[in-house]
């Protein structure tokens, strides 16, 4: 059965036995990918690489993953020496990530039995830190999710708990140890997602094992899914004949993907939508940005100056010249949105031109290169800027119009684009319905929040929430620049 995979053994460590391993199969495109380690299990007196780990691993990579199997110390090897093994595979899979083709924010452990017991060992964080090694030992023990199988959480529950694998992993010191590893009672604020499935009919480990880690995951507001089947006794791995149980692989996916957020690159992406903000906002910088940055999100980010008394009135909400270096340093597009924002359809055309060039100036002055992007202040499309913004460079400009942008019809000195304000989520999630192909929605944010403007105000939960939404569901989110063909 697995003759024909070709996979290779990495020793944990230089200078301990091969046999204790990381065994990787190699990836079979180009393409990175979450990781899934495979942790067998075997009431820590042995490792079932047979039934619990091979057939996990080939079912785990034909679902997209690029995968691993760990094989730990076991019995008469005791605690913490197959948590540092764990320990020690998580870190060799972020250390090597690029090489691997590895997502290092995507990595999940699947474990069965104790093999789930371990795992929740590193989910929860109470392996004791190891000696640093080498440079793999500094990369974050924690994976990003797991996955529990009829897993061991209780040693110390009187009618629950499995002490055969408790007695195997604490030898004489199960007095001392089994209530930090009855591991309901070590979940905490930053332990990660988990799902979890068992079946009823489980009298080596009883399902109240599951129950009890997800009570404590729902206490401390963690997200986990719990899957409790009818019948099966313990063991049932891939649920093999069993039509109900054999589908939690897939839905271990779908909670990776929807609720975790891991992405595979075979997932369609739902649209493009443009991210643009408005007014030059201090918080743009302080909450904004570090959002969009964690999801890989491009933006761009208007500048303007408003007037000498605003500027000087609310100079602690507004930019500073250093900070929109700082969006430009980041990668963000930096554009022109007019010095002091006044209605341009009201302005002589030498008007105008002085409020396109001294924002230009401002930012040169900045570092920042001179933009080539534009938004009419205050909305309106102002026909008669349009000659001056061509003859300064200017390729794109934006307004206001509540529809989405279609690049080969509209004009692209007239681009519309969807205010959000307000906290209206109704209007984000309909502007997404827009997103088709040839249908760009332009969104267009003001301060998160916006003290000095409440009237276009986007609170930092709501913004919090649209940004995850974008990446859970595949949205491409780039800045108005890089809609230029060509
Ligand atoms: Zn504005």
């Amino acid at each position: 059965m697995t003759t024909s995979k070709s996979f290779e053994d990495i020793p944990l460590r230089a200078d301990d036995l091969p046999e204790y391993r990381l065994t990787r199969y190699l990836p079979q495109d180009d393409a990175v990918r979450p990781a899934m380690l495979v942790v067998p299990g075997g009431g820590y007196n042995s490792v079932c690489m047979a039934t619990e780990g091979w057939p996990i691993a080939d079912r785990f990579q034909a679902l997209g993953f690029q995968v691993f199997i760990l094989t730990y110390h076991v019995n008469p090897h005791h605690f913490p020496q197959p948590q540092h093994d764990l320990q020690r595979a998580i870190r060799l899979i972020r250390h090597n990530a690029k090489s691997w083709q590895v997502n290092p924010d995507n990595v999940a452990l699947v474990g069965f039995s104790a093999g789930g017991h371990l795992c929740a060992c590193a989910a929860t964080g109470v392996i004791p830190p190891c000696t640093v090694q080498d440079e793999a030992d500094s990369c974050d023990d924690r994976p990003n999710a797991v996955l529990l199988a009829y897993a061991v959480i209780s040693f110390n529950s009187l009618s629950y708990a499995h002490i055969g694998s408790a007695k195997n992993l604490l030898g004489d010191r199960f007095e001392e140890f089994k209530n930090i590893l009855s591991l309901q009672n070590s979940v905490n604020e930053s332990s990660c997602p988990a799902f979890l499935w068992h079946t009823l009919e489980d009298t080596v480990v009883p399902w109240q094992n599951s129950l009890l880690y997800a009570e404590a995951m729902a206490k401390h507001h963690i997200p986990c899914e719990l899957h409790l089947y009818p019948s099966g006794p313990h063991g049932m791995t891939l649920g093999y004949g069993r039509q109900d149980i054999a589908q939690w692989p897939e839905l271990a996916k779908t909670f990776l993907r929807v609720t975790c957020g891991f992405r595979f690159p075979e997932e369609r992406s739902r649209g493009t939508i443009a991210l643009t903000f408005d007014d030059a906002v201090a918080n743009h910088l302080t909450y904004v940005a570090p959002i969009l940055e964690k999801y890989g999100f491009g933006a761009t980010f208007f500048i303007t100056r408003f007037n000498d008394e605003w500027r000087a009135e609310h100079s602690d909400t507004l930019l500073t010249a250093a900070q929109i270096r700082e969006l430009h340093d980041c990668g963000f597009e930096i554009a022109n949105h007019s010095w002091s924002h006044p209605d341009l359809r009201k302005l002589s055309q030498e008007e105008i031109q002085q409020e396109i060039t001294r924002l230009q100036e401002f930012l040169t002055e900045a570092g920042i290169p001179a933009p080539t992007t534009f938004a009419y202040p205050g909305g309106p499309f102002a026909e008669n800027a349009v000659p001056l913004l061509k003859q300064a460079g200017f390729t794109l400009a934006r307004s206001v119009e509540h529809r989405p942008w279609a690049p080969a019809t509209d004009d692209p000195m007239n681009i519309p684009a969807i205010p959000l304000q307000n906290g209206k989520d109704g209007d984000f999630y309909r502007a997404l319905m827009q997103a088709s192909e040839g249908r760009i929605p332009v969104l267009v944010f003001h301060g998160v929040p916006d003290t000095v403007h409440p009237w276009v105000d986007t609170p930092p939960e709501n913004f919090a929430q649209y940004m995850k939404y974008l990446h859970d569901n595949n949205y491409k989110v780039v800045a108005l620049r890089d809609l230029v063909s060509g």
